[in-house]
């Protein structure tokens, strides 16, 4: 079959939930992907930011197998060993308490937006909750995290949603005050916001959030699915601003690749919230998942991924400049470390996504005009001038 038979081919039997790009994916080695038909692809999509150490990288995938050789699923009424180190690693990253590994990011959501209302729950009493998220976020498709996402044609179809929740404007603490009651339990927000368009958080915002928390005893939640685990050039982004959250949501990038999230909550949060019978979870956290997380979390310590990300971040804003700089179309550059966008004016931006996937490079777009490029946290100046050339010529 030639990739337009097979494109044919699955349109007959999967739901078509995706405008797909053209282009059928077979295998993948470092920063490249390689399609059915055999051509290279240079990656600065990473699975939407999902594979950080990009393809085959050393030592992954033989954890992995070894792991599927021991044992892949047992149950959650039963300890296991990988994820006793997964939780162990995840916790000293984060320098928070009590760790919660689930399938998805969304899921995450779930549980933090759960440890929050059982917070709440706890200590009044009271089952009528608020919680205050941000517009232009974006947290999940399930009903409850699709009710914290502040992006109206997302939930509209599938009203009524959750009950509680008020949104407010990213980076401005006026609004988010505005929208504080008596039974305000969480405020919750992304600290780089990405499918909104990689819009990073003001310090005086999440430290007027920290502030507003504390004095009212809510629950502040940072979702770190996309922006968190490097991608910043800190482990979670929220430690470049030097303000904690009391839950946060990991996915994505966690176990780069094999399906894993997590919500890590602090000591106020796990000592006073969930307890067992609260929440639950079949697959979450399972040997196979937790031996990737594991192996993630000591190849980043061992090949000091985090630091190459800092050391290469100054270069990749360079580059993205210079587009800026020279290209009409290329109106602004935002972003931290290898989390960046693009604003595109005067065309749209999936006509430049286009362009680069025939010239063989993967970015993807945020938001309605944003080109956003969040490439393996492994790549090299090499890779940095390819991608710059030809975005180069796409814009052109
Ligand atoms: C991708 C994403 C999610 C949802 O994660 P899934 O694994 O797709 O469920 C939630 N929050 C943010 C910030 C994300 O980028």
């Amino acid at each position: 079959m030639n990739m337009n038979e097979q494109m044919k081919e699955s349109e007959e039997s999967i739901l078509h939930t995706y405008n797909r790009f053209p282009v059928v994916f077979e295998k993948g080695q470092g920063c490249y992907l390689y399609d059915s038909e055999g051509k290279e692809y240079l990656d600065f999509a990473a699975g939407i930011a999902v594979n950080s150490l990009g393809y085959h990288y050393p030592g992954y995938d033989e954890a992995l197998k070894d792991q599927i050789d021991k044992l892949m699923h047992i149950s959650n009424l039963y300890y296991n060993e990988p994820i006793i180190e997964a939780g162990a690693k995840l916790v000293k990253a984060s320098k928070m308490s009590k760790a919660f590994f689930t399938n998805s990011g969304t899921e995450a959501i779930e549980g933090a937006l759960k440890a929050a209302k059982k917070y709440a729950y706890v200590r009044d009493g009271h089952a009528d909750h608020e919680i205050i998220a941000m517009n232009h976020s974006f947290h999940g498709r399930s009903i409850g995290a699709l009710s914290v996402t502040g992006t109206a044609h997302y939930r509209e179809p599938f009203e009524p949603l959750m009950g509680g929740v008020k949104f407010a404007d990213f980076n401005d603490l006026e609004s988010v005050k505005a929208q504080i009651t008596d039974k305000t339990c969480a405020i919750i927000t992304e600290v780089v916001q990405g499918e909104g368009g990689i819009y990073p958080a003001k310090k005086e915002f999440l430290e007027g959030l920290r502030q507003i928390c504390d004095e009212k005893d809510i629950m502040l939640i940072f979702d770190e699915i996309q922006c968190g685990m490097g991608r910043t050039g800190h482990y979670f982004a929220w430690q470049a601003y030097g303000v904690q959250p009391d839950i946060m949501t990991s996915a994505k990038a966690l176990g780069c690749g094999v399906p894993v999230g997590a919500f890590v909550l602090n000591e106020k949060a796990a000592k006073a919230s969930l307890e067992p019978g609260d929440h639950g979870t079949t697959y979450g956290g399972n040997p196979f998942v937790c031996a990737a997380v594991s192996k993630v979390f000591d190849i980043y310590e061992n090949d000091k991924i985090i630091e190459h990300v800092q050391e290469m971040t100054p270069y990749l804003e360079q580059k993205l400049d210079e587009i800026v700089a020279k290209h009409e179309c290329a109106a602004t550059r935002r972003g931290m470390g290898f989390m960046q966008g693009i604003v595109i004016q005067g065309r749209p931006v999936g006509e430049v996504v286009k362009a680069a996937l025939a010239k063989g490079l993967l970015v993807i777009s945020a938001g309605s005009d944003v080109l956003r490029i969040v490439p393996p946290l492994v790549i090299t100046k090499e890779h940095i001038d390819k991608m710059a050339a030809i975005l180069d010529e796409c814009m052109e």
